[in-house]
């Protein structure tokens, strides 16, 4: 499953990515660039423009709320996701998917408190942005609780 969210959704295509589902997003995401992105790559349209779904075509979601929390619960609900199967598996930033990278070589360019406490690491091969699980992920685990997807 792919997806293409509109210029409103970025929050909400940042929380797609957390969940490892492959969310496009950006400032040319918009109007007629966002349906033509949306069918030359097959993903479904998430927006909040009514219009826009009216005018396209390809298949469209209409997300209703406001809070991404919501929006998040309406495209798993919709799309029967699993949020926890993938989580953390993709680049949060710019949606490629992270590869598990080996600790060394990795000194001096992690904070030295985290080269001495994690063992596993992961790299973006797109911006180079290097994940750990112990920071950013606890913090979004713990979101993903409170949304009430751990408990399934
Ligand atoms: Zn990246």
């Amino acid at each position: 499953m792919k997806f293409a969210a509109d210029r409103m959704l970025g929050r909400l295509a940042r929380w797609l990515r957390v969940i490892g589902q492959d969310a496009a997003y950006g400032p040319q995401l918009s109007g007629y660039g966002l349906i033509r992105a949306a069918r030359r790559e097959g993903r479904l349209i998430l927006t909040r423009d009514r219009a826009l779904a009216k005018k396209s075509p390809p298949p469209c979601l209409v997300i209703e709320s406001d809070q991404f929390r919501e929006q998040l619960r309406q495209v798993v609900r919709a799309c029967q996701l699993d949020p926890l199967k993938q989580a953390f598996t993709r680049c949060v930033e710019c949606n490629s998917l992270l590869r598990p990278v080996a600790k060394e070589g990795l000194e001096g360019k992690v904070p030295p408190y985290v080269f001495s406490t994690q063992e596993k690491f992961s790299l973006c091969p797109t911006c180079r942005r290097l994940y750990w699980p112990a920071t950013h992920q606890q913090r979004m685990a713990a979101e993903l609780r409170a949304m009430e997807f751990g408990s399934r």
